[in-house]
């Protein structure tokens, strides 16, 4: 099986009707980076710096960070790496930050909320990022972002902070993407609104699963709620993926379902432009997208958001694989 898979490691991903869709990695250490290379990932679709912050008893100094951004770009060598500013908060802790104690955490101050309080925090990282950005292709998302003002205010202060190295001779490159992540079912819904302000958008289903039904994503005893194929979680999927191409913007999803070979096929139908997943998942998904099409899978996506329930939508996709 697993020289099967090997060899798909070098081939682009296409379904069998001649779309081309990129699979990339989801990556927290930087030794994550070189088995996404192994597994053939097209690109970083999601490196979680949060991680830098973590299991240590100070800030990450700029200095630090530039490097370790400068790796990954180097390392992925042209390939697009998609580095998402600070999510911090709701379970994720640091202990030299003083975040306030909250009764609902993941509803409370954290991810972009924490960073425009604290701004010392994200300039930093954001001074690291457009210096690091000339040693690869960058894309920067923002975490979290709720209403229109939250990103806009981030982007503010992207722009200042580039202004001003800009100014003091720093090479910045002229061609970051700034994207979002739609995390949030308000941002889902207004994806209309934003998909101006944006170059691209990244799904977290991990986060928009929780919020849309309202369950705890670690709480055992409500994790039926935790349905990625329900019809109401895809037709958010389709609103955003609409949204996002009438503006000729690209798409991808980052959360755990991507990776999900049951709802691979239903993303594919729904357009969605990149998958980023776990490394060890890209080769069984590039696998299958080759055996699909995607024209099929468009009209069998439609029948499958007017369905009542995750139940009807999985024996659907099982009986059309
Ligand atoms: C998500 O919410 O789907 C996501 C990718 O972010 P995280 O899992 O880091 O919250
Ligand atoms: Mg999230």
């Amino acid at each position: 099986r697993k020289a099967e898979l090997a060899q798909w490691v070098n081939r682009p991903t296409v379904s069998s009707d001649g779309h081309r869709i990129e699979l990339a990695a989801n990556i927290g250490k930087l030794e994550d980076v070189q088995k996404a290379l192994d597994y053939g990932a097209e690109g970083i679709g999601l490196f979680r710096t949060e991680f830098l912050y973590m299991g240590r008893s100070e800030l990450p100094s700029e200095e630090e960070q530039f490097n370790s951004y400068k790796y990954v770009l180097e390392k992925m060598a042209g390939k697009p790496v998609v580095i998402r500013t600070l999510d911090i908060g709701g379970d994720k802790e640091l202990p030299y930050m003083e975040l306030p104690k909250e009764i609902n955490p993941f509803l409370g101050q954290r991810a972009l909320r924490l960073c425009l309080e604290r701004q010392d925090v994200f300039r930093a990282q954001l001074r690291a990022l457009l210096r690091a950005s000339r040693y690869g292709n960058l894309k920067i998302m923002f975490p979290m972002i709720a209403v229109l003002d939250e990103l806009l205010e981030a982007k503010r202060i992207l722009e200042e902070e580039k202004q001003k190295l800009v100014a003091s001779g720093v090479e910045v490159s002229s061609s970051i993407e700034v994207g979002m992540m739609i995390e949030v079912p308000s941002a889902a819904i207004s994806a209309d609104i934003f998909a101006k302000e944006v170059d691209f958008f990244s799904i977290g289903t991990n986060d928009l699963i929780q919020y849309t039904m309202a369950a705890d994503r670690m709480n055992e005893t409500v994790s039926y709620l935790y349905q990625p194929c329900h019809p109401s979680i895809l037709r958010l999927i389709r609103n955003v993926i609409d949204a996002a191409r009438q503006e000729g913007k690209w798409v991808g999803i980052c959360g755990e379902m991507a990776g999900d070979l049951t709802a691979i096929p239903l993303l594919l139908g729904l357009g969605v432009h990149e998958l980023s997943m776990s490394a060890g998942s890209i080769l069984p998904a590039r696998e299958l997208i080759g055996k699909l099409s995607r024209t099929e899978w468009e009209t069998l996506s439609k029948q499958a958001l007017s369905m009542r329930g995750q139940t009807e939508v999985l024996s659907f996709v099982q009986e059309h694989q």
